[in-house]
């Protein structure tokens, strides 16, 4: 019967949620022990009360709140092999020998470090008798490691979306159709900048999705065309952006992800956009940072369904689990759950922002969406 230990962790998701109510219930249905564990691997390094034995009525209600209600938390203790023998001595007094963690890159690398060092940190406890060799006797070999990416950004590789990303992406449409209306009374342009770090894709599908006249991407810095503008991003953009209003148009829209550079890596910020709008093309410019109001509220359908599938095979997973296999990152290619290496998802995620670093941009959108199901 495995015991399973459930947590959240790095930046707060909209899908987070669905994702323990469909592992707990899961669980509970495969014959195993869910047990939530709170504030992240804070709750692990912390123990007593951060760690509760859940049941079917404890998630009830789940699905259509966004955030993590287990919450959730960026531990510095669970960087260090003391704050993981901690935790480890948590696992083992509430007899936990898997863990489902719902998380970004960070997360997920702290889970495989947990792992890897796993039977060393049990000694130790046993050695310097903290535990006995009883309590942890079925625990001793392996602890099961099973990752979901749980993130607004959509930046982790080997896997199409992430949970929380589709949610944000809404907030954002449903924020600019709002700018729109008002930058269509006053014929504004409104300079938008959304979050996603140094991953696109939320600014791209934004643009995409309320008609933006430009959009400054970290994977596909301007100018496009390089040879009629060199390094000149902001005429490329004022050419586009003031052939639209000779069309008709009166308003516009750029949206700038937090992470967008130009050619030469130097970040593209909002109010260097607005000023080469105002300086080019005379336009009355305003800038809107969007902020938290992307990351929060009730989770889209998408998540919600995304989450509890993802939730389902994150136990399958666990009962699968094999000391001689590595930890697996649950995650979704050409509308399939798949289940792909963990630390092979983290690196090919690292190797984007080397890419990206070298001036590699083609590379780094290849990175971003390889193909994991052949
Ligand atoms: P997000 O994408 O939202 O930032 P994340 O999971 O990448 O999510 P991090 O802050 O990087 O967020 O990581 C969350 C937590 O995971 C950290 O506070 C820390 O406790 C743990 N963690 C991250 N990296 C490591 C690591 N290399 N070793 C051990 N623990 C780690």
């Amino acid at each position: 019967q495995k015991r399973i230990g459930i947590l959240t962790s790095g930046g707060d998701s909209s899908g987070m949620n669905a994702s323990v109510r469909a592992i707990t219930r899961v669980a509970l249905q495969r014959g195993c022990i869910p047990f939530a564990i709170y504030e992240g691997y804070q709750g692990l390094v912390d123990g007593g009360d951060k760690i509760k034995q859940f049941g079917w009525e404890n998630v009830r209600g789940y699905l259509a709140v966004g955030g993590t209600t287990i919450g959730t938390a960026r531990c510095v203790p669970f960087r260090t092999r003391e704050g993981r023998l901690k935790a480890t001595y948590n696992l083992i007094k509430n007899g936990i020998d898997a863990l489902v963690i719902v998380g970004g890159d960070g997360s997920l690398t702290g889970a495989d470090i947990l792992r890897a060092e796993w039977t060393g940190l049990v000694d130790e406890l046993v050695a310097t008798g903290r535990v006995t060799k009883a309590e942890c006797a079925h625990l001793r070999e392996d602890l099961a490691i099973v990752g979901l990416v749980g993130s607004i950004d959509n930046d982790m590789s080997a896997t199409d979306i992430t949970i929380g990303a589709v949610t944000s992406l809404h907030r954002i449409c449903e924020s600019v159709d709002s700018l729109t209306s008002t930058a269509q009374s006053h014929q504004r342009a409104f300079v938008v900048e959304v979050m996603g770090r140094h991953c696109g894709w939320l600014g791209l599908m934004a643009g995409i999705a309320v008609g933006a006249d430009w959009v400054c991407l970290p994977e596909r810095p301007p100018p496009l065309n390089q040879e009629k503008y060199g390094d000149d991003w902001g005429q490329e953009m004022a050419d586009i952006v003031g052939q639209y209003r000779t069309m008709g148009s009166r308003k516009s829209i750029i949206i700038v992800c937090e992470g967008a550079i130009d050619r030469n890596l130097k970040p593209i910020k909002p109010d260097e956009v607005k000023k080469v709008l105002e300086d080019k093309l005379g336009l009355d410019t305003r800038v809107t940072t969007l902020g938290h109001v992307q990351r929060g509220g009730s989770p889209c359908a998408f998540d919600r369904y995304l989450a509890t599938v993802q939730g389902v095979e994150a136990v399958e997973a666990v009962l699968r689990s094999t000391r001689d296999t590595p930890a697996p990152m649950i995650g979704m290619s050409q509308n399939m759950v798949i289940s792909v290496p963990l630390m092979d998802a983290v690196k090919l995620t690292h190797s984007v922002a080397e890419a990206i670093s070298r001036r590699d941009f083609k590379l780094a959108m290849d990175l971003r969406d390889p193909d994991f199901t052949s």
